[in-house]
C-alpha cells in the first residue's frame, strides 16, 4: 500500500487497572496493563497555517492558527485534550507545526479505560513529530495538559501505563518515584473488562472532591507529604480526631497499598485464590469506604463472583460507571463473557461491552 508522503501514524494503547485505585494521586502503587484498544492518529503535514484535529468517534473537526496556541483556553469540549497537549508541548520550547491529525480510537470514552491518556499521549507524539522528550516527561506532559487544562486533577498512571505499556505483563508503578516493574501474571488466567456502558454525571466532580477529601485526611499528619506514608497504626491512633469521611478515604487509600503489594507477591507464587480475595477487598473497600461505585458495577462484581472459573472482581478506573475489570480462568472466558452480560442484559436492559485485554507495548509510531 503506498503511504502518502509525510503521513505517519501514531498509536497510544488505554489501559485496565488490575488493583490501586485513587492512589495514584497519593503518592502509592498502581498495577495497570495496557490493553489492545488504543488511540491511532494520522498526521500531516499542512500548508495551511493551522493546526487541525478530526475525531472519527466525535464526528467534529476543529481546527486553530498554530501561532496562537499559547492564548487558547479551555472549551469544555473533547478537543480540550488535543489543545492542551499541544500547549504544554509550546511551553517546553518545542513550537507546534502546521498539521492535520485524524484521530480514531478504539477504546471507549468515559469508560475507565482511559480513553482520554491515550488521547493524549498519540496527540503528543504526532505533533512533537520525532522530537524526541524522553518516556517519562512524555506521560508527564500528557497529565499536565489534563490537570492544567482539561481541569482533572488526576495522578500519572493513566499516561504512565499508556506510554510503558508492556505486552504480555502489568507494569507495578510507584507514583512517588516515577518508576516501574514488569509484572507478569501467571499462566492460565485472561483479563475481561465488562462495561456497564454508563457514566454517572456525579464522576468528574466526585473525583476532585476525593482528591480534596485525601489531602484533608492527610492534614492530620503535618510530617507526612501524603497518605502513601501513613501506617494503618498511625492512622487508627489518630482516627479520633479525624471527620468520618477523610478518615473513610484514608483507610481505602492506605490498605489498597497493602493490597497492591500483597497482590504482587500472591501472582509471583500463582496464588489465585488469594490474587481472587485482594480483588474482591479492593472492590469493597471502593464501595464502601471511598463510595465511588454504583449499583451497576456492584451488580456486576457481584454477579462474576457467581460464574464458574472467575479468580477475581472489582471496578476499574475512577469509578460511577465504567468497567469492572475480572481476572478469569482461560478455559472460562467463554463462557463467562456470556453469562455476564446476559445476567447485566436482564438486570438493567442494557448489552455490556465485554473485552478480553491483551496486555499491549506502549505509544509510539505504528509501521
Ligand atoms: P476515560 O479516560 O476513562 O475514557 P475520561 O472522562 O477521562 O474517561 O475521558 C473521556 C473524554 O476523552 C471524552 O469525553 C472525550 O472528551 C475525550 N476522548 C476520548 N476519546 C476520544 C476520541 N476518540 N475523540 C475525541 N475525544 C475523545
Ligand atoms: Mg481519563
Amino acid at each position: 500500500m503506498a503511504v502518502a508522503q509525510g503521513v505517519k501514524t501514531w498509536r497510544a494503547p488505554g489501559r485496565v487497572n488490575l488493583i490501586g485505585e485513587h492512589t495514584d494521586y497519593n503518592q502509592g502503587f498502581v498495577l495497570p496493563c495496557a490493553i489492545g484498544l488504543e488511540c491511532r492518529i494520522e498526521a500531516r503535514p499542512s500548508s495551511s497555517g493551522r493546526l487541525e484535529a478530526h475525531s472519527r468517534e466525535m464526528r467534529d473537526t476543529a481546527e486553530w492558527p498554530a501561532g496562537q496556541i499559547p492564548s487558547l483556553t479551555p472549551q469544555r469540549h473533547w478537543t480540550d485534550y488535543v489543545v492542551g497537549v499541544a500547549k504544554e508541548i509550546v511551553a517546553l520550547g518545542f513550537p507546534v507545526r502546521p498539521m492535520r491529525l485524524d484521530i480514531a480510537s478504539t477504546v471507549p470514552a468515559g469508560s475507565g479505560l482511559s480513553s482520554s491518556a491515550a488521547l493524549e499521549v498519540a496527540t503528543a507524539l504526532a505533533l512533537l513529530d520525532g522530537r524526541s522528550i524522553g518516556k517519562l516527561e512524555l506521560a508527564r506532559l500528557c497529565q499536565r495538559a489534563e490537570r492544567n487544562f482539561v481541569g482533572m486533577p488526576c495522578g500519572i498512571m493513566d499516561q504512565y501505563a499508556s506510554v510503558f505499556g508492556e505486552s504480555h505483563a502489568a507494569i507495578l508503578i510507584d507514583c512517588r518515584s516515577t518508576d516501574h516493574q514488569v509484572v507478569r501474571l501467571p499462566d492460565g488466567i485472561e483479563i475481561v473488562a465488562v462495561n456497564t456502558m454508563v457514566k454517572h454525571e456525579l464522576g468528574k466532580s466526585a473525583y476532585g472532591q476525593r482528591v480534596a477529601e485525601c489531602q484533608a485526611a492527610l492534614a492530620h499528619f503535618p510530617a507526612r507529604t501524603s497518605l502513601r506514608d501513613v501506617t494503618f497504626e498511625e492512622l487508627e491512633r489518630a482516627a479520633p480526631e479525624i471527620p468520618e469521611t477523610p478518615l473513610a478515604r484514608a483507610k481505602h487509600v492506605i490498605l489498597e497499598n497493602h493490597r497492591v503489594q500483597a497482590f504482587l507477591r500472591a501472582s509471583e507464587n500463582a496464588d489465585l485464590s488469594a490474587m481472587g480475595r485482594l480483588f474482591v477487598e479492593s472492590h469493597r473497600s471502593l464501595q464502601h469506604d471511598y463510595e465511588v461505585s454504583c449499583e451497576e458495577l456492584d451488580f456486576l462484581v457481584d454477579q462474576a463472583l457467581t460464574i464458574d472459573g472467575v479468580i477475581g472482581a472489582r471496578m476499574t478506573g475512577g469509578g460511577f460507571g465504567g468497567c469492572t475489570v475480572n481476572l478469569v480462568d482461560s478455559k472460562s472466558v467463554d463462557e463467562f463473557q456470556r453469562a455476564i452480560a446476559e445476567r447485566y442484559q436482564s438486570r438493567f436492559g442494557i448489552q455490556p461491552a465485554v473485552y478480553l485485554c491483551q496486555p499491549s507495548s506502549g505509544a509510539g509510531l505504528l509501521d
